[in-house]
């Protein structure tokens, strides 16, 4: 069986990547750094599509749990046909108040964290000569946004990470590619205050936020053989917000 990893799966549009993933018939591997019960919530959703997944904790950023990780994925199922690097936090502030620490943090997760997962499945996805790794990125990473220069950054690099692994990758069969979500209702943008949210709504042709799930069709999209001939590409969705 077809097995995904999906980083960040316990809430939000990992969540939605999980379920659309597990309805193409793939074994799901929900990832998440604490939040237990919310990555149950995942599986039981998961299960409900009536394919089979599990849950498992590891922080992206860190490289010993990561390996750990895909080690025991590869041990277990034989290999990993999809990776999603959805894990990601963001940290606002303007840059003359920004913290280093911050910095790190956000470019620990966002960036080197998809470094990570992808070095460790690059080798068992060579073996295959096959595979699909999906990174999610932002509309940002194009735009700029004042006050999320890490956010902003990191997004940014995982495009560069993404055209370099493509070309790394494409030889033996393995497609590299980024979504790039606009304004999507999860927990992420929740805490906007009401008029930040109303100024950006406003900017967005089509008028809303995305639904995860408008952004996990995409990612479905890519991890399924229609889209064998894509890589090394950022498919922007984001309602026009960016054109
Ligand atoms: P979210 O609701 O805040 O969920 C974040 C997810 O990432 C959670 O599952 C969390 O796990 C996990 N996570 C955080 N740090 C991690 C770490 N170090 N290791 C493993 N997992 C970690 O976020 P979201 O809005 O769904 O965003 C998902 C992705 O889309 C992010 O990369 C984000 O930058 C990107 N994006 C979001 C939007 C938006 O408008 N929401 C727009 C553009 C791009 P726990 O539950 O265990 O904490």
């Amino acid at each position: 069986m077809s097995v995904a990893l999906v980083t960040g799966a316990s809430r939000g549009i990992g969540r939605a990547i999980a379920v659309e993933l597990a309805k193409a018939g793939h074994h799901i591997i929900i990832n998440y750094a604490g939040n237990e019960e919310a990555a149950a919530e995942t599986l039981a959703e998961v299960q409900s599509t009536g394919s089979s997944g599990e849950t498992l904790r590891f922080d992206v950023g860190e490289d010993a749990e990561v390996s750990a990780a895909v080690k025991g994925i590869v041990a277990e199922h034989g290999g990993i046909d999809v990776l999603v690097n959805n894990a990601g936090i963001s940290i606002d502030g303007l840059l003359m108040r920004f913290k280093a620490v911050d910095w790190d943090r956000v470019l620990g997760t966002n960036l080197r964290g998809a470094f990570l997962t992808s070095k460790a499945v690059a080798r068992p996805m060579l073996k295959a000569r096959a595979g699909r790794i999906i990174n999610i990125g932002s509309v940002v990473a194009r735009s700029g946004s004042a006050g999320q220069a890490a956010y902003c950054a990191a997004k940014a690099g995982l495009e560069g990470l993404t055209r370099s692994n493509a070309q790394e990758l494409a030889s033996r069969g393995v497609t590299v590619n980024c979504v790039a979500p606009g304004f999507v209702a999860t927990d992420m943008t929740q805490g906007l205050p009401e008029d930040r949210r109303l100024e950006i709504l406003a900017q967005v042709p089509l008028g809303r936020m995305a639904s995860p799930y408008e952004i996990a069709a995409v990612v479905a999209f890519l991890a399924s053989d229609a889209a064998a001939y894509i890589t090394g590409q950022v498919i922007q969705v984001n309602g026009g917000l960016d054109m």
